[in-house]
C-alpha cells in the first residue's frame, strides 16, 4: 500500500543503495506521494552523507563517497 509510511530502516536502506528492488518500487512510489517521508529521506541521506565523510576522515583506507568511479 502507498499509504504506509517508510521506516527509518527503509529510508537508510533506500540512502545506501542496499534495498531490494520490491521495496525501492514501493518507496519511491511512497515518496512521491508523501512530503513527510520525503523530508525525512532528505534527514536520513544528509545523515549518512555526514557519517560517510566522518568515516573518510577517521579512517584512511575507507572509500570516499563523494569521489565516484
Ligand atoms: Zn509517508
Amino acid at each position: 500500500m502507498i499509504h504506509s509510511h517508510a521506516s527509518d530502516a527503509e529510508l537508510e536502506r533506500l540512502c545506501l543503495g542496499t534495498i531490494d528492488s520490491d521495496e525501492l518500487g514501493r518507496l519511491t512510489d511512497h515518496l512521491l506521494n508523501c512530503a513527510e517521508c520525503e523530508t525525512r529521506f532528505g534527514q536520513s541521506r544528509d545523515y549518512i552523507r555526514a557519517m560517510q565523510r566522518a568515516l573518510v576522515t577517521l579512517t584512511p583506507d575507507w572509500p570516499d563517497p563523494e569521489e565516484e568511479n
